[in-house]
This record gives structure tokens, sequence and C-alpha cells, in this order.
């Protein structure tokens, strides 16, 4: 059995009191780390102090990115041994919004997972179609080269831990949701993406989140679905009361 992961995307939302609020407000209601991953992916500025303030509760805390390299001259970018040494658990990389505003490539994107795993950080790693795409059948395509893309040169262990979210482009921030047949369609595909380069062990651990509109209302029939364990969610987790009932969603899945 997989452990559901539902892990909020904050985006670039918030300022550093409602984020402080935020986490005060959530951290001993979370549900036990036993029955679900609880994850807030938060703005780079505040993660030392909400990974203090998660010191010995379930929720963890994540990057919403970082740069491959350890360190280096590269003005602005945050690198996955800064993000090591604040006891930051996972990070999300490749989402669309980065790859279509920040040029986020493939290349990067595997770069990133190397370099995220090397610092015992769990890489949430996105990929999703456009509206586009999606109508011209093109959907299976497409995550199949962005999977391939970033799990290219792991082992089948490294595969195991690590966490895909399926987004499709077209239903992020705009209350249409893949219905849960076709986003589990998709989120089974990439299993079998997995398989086929990785094997049964490695496609049958690792974790495949939907992604795109999430919200109380809709979570519990999506992680009903076979091939999806978790969410990755953006507008409905900038609420307390809305993250918890994901939450309590994801442990009762
Ligand atoms: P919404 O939940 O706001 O659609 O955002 C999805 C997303 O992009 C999470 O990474």
């Amino acid at each position: 059995m997989r452990k559901p992961i539902i892990a909020g995307n904050w985006k670039m939302y918030k300022t550093f009191d409602e984020a402080v609020e935020f986490v005060e407000a959530v951290r001993d209601k979370i549900p036990s780390e036993e029955k679900v991953d609880a994850v807030i992916c938060a703005p780079a500025l505040y993660l030392p102090t909400l990974t203090d303030m998660c010191v010995e509760t379930d929720l963890a805390i994540g990057a919403q990115n970082m740069h491959f390299e350890e360190e280096g001259a590269f003005t602005g970018e945050i690198s996955p041994k800064m993000l090591e040494s604040i006891h930051v658990d996972y990070v999300i990389l490749g989402h669309s919004e980065r790859r279509e505003y920040f040029n986020e490539t493939d290349e990067a994107v595997n770069k990133k997972v190397r370099a995220a795993l090397s610092h015992g950080i769990v890489p949430i790693i996105c990929c999703g179609e456009t509206l586009e795409e999606r109508e011209a059948g093109k959907t299976e395509e497409k995550v199949t080269h962005q999977v391939k893309a970033a799990l290219a040169g792991f082992t089948s262990e490294e595969v195991q831990h690590m966490v895909i979210a399926y987004e499709p482009i077209w239903a992020i921030g705009t209350g249409k949701t893949a219905t849960a047949d076709d986003a589990n369609a998709v989120c089974g595909h990439i299993r079998k993406v997995v398989e086929e380069l990785y094997g049964s062990e490695a496609s049958e651990n690792i974790r495949i989140q939907y992604g795109g509109s999430v919200k109380p209302e809709n979570i519990e029939e999506l992680l009903s679905k076979e091939h999806i364990d978790g969410a990755l969610v953006g507008g409905a987790s900038l609420q307390a009361e809305s993250y918890l009932k994901l939450l309590e969603a994801g442990a009762n899945a």
C-alpha cells in the first residue's frame, strides 16, 4: 500500500505573518504521519522559520524550486545544500509555471532530481500536458517524454522514493479538474512508463499525485482511484481549514 501524500504548493502567495499564522493553526492538527504525508511547499524566504516551527510535528516543509549545483556564482539561486542545512524535506521540481515562465528544461529537472536525492530531499517531479496537447491526443506522449527525461540515469532503488505529480496545465488554477477517471488513466500510464524503465518494484512504490484544481469537494473521488496516491494542491492549500480537510481525505483514503 502506498501512503497518500498531500502537498500544498503556496506558489508566490502569503506574507511572512500569514505563513506563520497558517502553520501555527495547522501543525498540531495534522493526521498521523503513519496515515498520510502532509507537506507545505512555501516561498523560500520562509523556509527556515517554518522548518523550525515544524520540528517534532507531522507537517513537513518543502521548497518550490532549487538550483542543481551545490554552491557557486549563481546570483539569486538557492542550492540543495542550503535546503538540507535548514532541514527541508521536499522540493517541487519542473512545475509547469517554472517550465513556462523561467525556462526550466527537462535537462535541468533531471539534474535537480539528482541533486535533491544527494541531499536527502524528496523530489516532487511535475509533468503534464497543455490543453492543445490534450485535444491533439498527445497527453501520453508529452508525459512520457517528461517522465523519461526527469528519471534518466537513476537506480530502481532511488526511483522508489520519488514522487511524481501529474498536473494537466489546463486544470491548474482554472477550476477545471480532470475527471477522476482521466486523471487515473494518465497516472496509470506514468506508472507503466516507470515500470518499463525501472521494473515493477519501482513502479509499485513510486507515488504519483494528481494536481490541478483539487479541493476538499473533489479530493476523495480522486484518491479513491488506483493510481492516484495523493495531490499537489495550489489554491485550496492556502486556507488552514481547507488544507486540513484535504489531509483528512488523505488519511482516510
Ligand atoms: P491549483 O490547485 O490552484 O489548481 O494549482 C495546482 C498546482 O499548480 C499545484 O502545483
